[in-house]
């Protein structure tokens, strides 16, 4: 790379991907900002929550390979991974196997956020201290991403009225908010591997 030039803001994210093979969409940057915060949950080679927020024209985007909590005690790792454009907010489907990400996602939240503390996106992220309300339709109130090394956050909640150390989010609301779907009813209906996505849903009650 030359010095002092940055790489384009997708460049990662459609380096991986073979775009006439996946139905994921190709998008591109976004001037105009609207605060959208995004939850996919993705069965690929691993079940995982990618976190997704808005900010600089894409959707900054981590791996929660557990999920989020309620419970202020509980951090989650969450790994920072490629920026993803702002038109993956809206993607539920299925990729391909042997694709990049290969297998089922569902729109598991979406809604707004705001950053807090008063900091721009840039100084938070520096700062490796992204402090921020989550308006979804599922997941409420203040949250923080840590910066531990690298790529490596913790996602936790804060203490406020919307903690909780009794509710499992991931078990008690397990559906597409797009759809209402579960993991297998999308691998179902797009011709996915409805098995394999089932493993990612919360077991039936006995
Ligand atoms: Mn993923």
């Amino acid at each position: 790379m030359a010095a002092g030039r940055k790489p384009a803001p997708l460049a990662a994210y459609v380096r991986k991907r073979d775009f006439t093979k996946t139905a994921e969409p190709r998008g591109r940057e976004r001037k105009r900002p609207q605060g959208l915060y995004v939850i996919q949950k993705h069965r690929a080679s691993q079940l995982h929550y990618d976190l997704r927020l808005e900010a600089e024209g894409v959707l900054k985007s981590w791996s929660v390979p557990k999920g989020p909590s309620l419970d202020t005690a509980v951090k989650r790792l969450a790994m920072a991974v490629e920026d993803h454009p702002v038109e993956y907010g809206s993607f539920e489907g299925i990729i391909p196997e042997g694709e990049y990400g290969g297998g089922t996602v569902m729109l598991w939240d979406t809604g707004r956020y705001e950053l807090e503390n008063g900091l721009t996106w840039r100084e938070a992220e520096e700062k490796g201290r992204i402090r921020f309300t989550l308006q979804g339709k599922k997941l409420k109130g203040v949250w923080n991403l840590t910066r531990m090394r690298g790529r490596q956050w913790l996602l936790i909640k804060s203490r406020d009225a919307y903690a909780s150390k009794d509710v499992d989010i991931t078990l008690e609301k397990p559906r597409s908010v797009k759809s209402r779907r579960l993991l297998a009813g999308i691998a179902r209906a797009e011709g996915g591997d409805v098995s394999r996505a089932a493993t990612g849903d919360p077991k039936p009650a006995k």
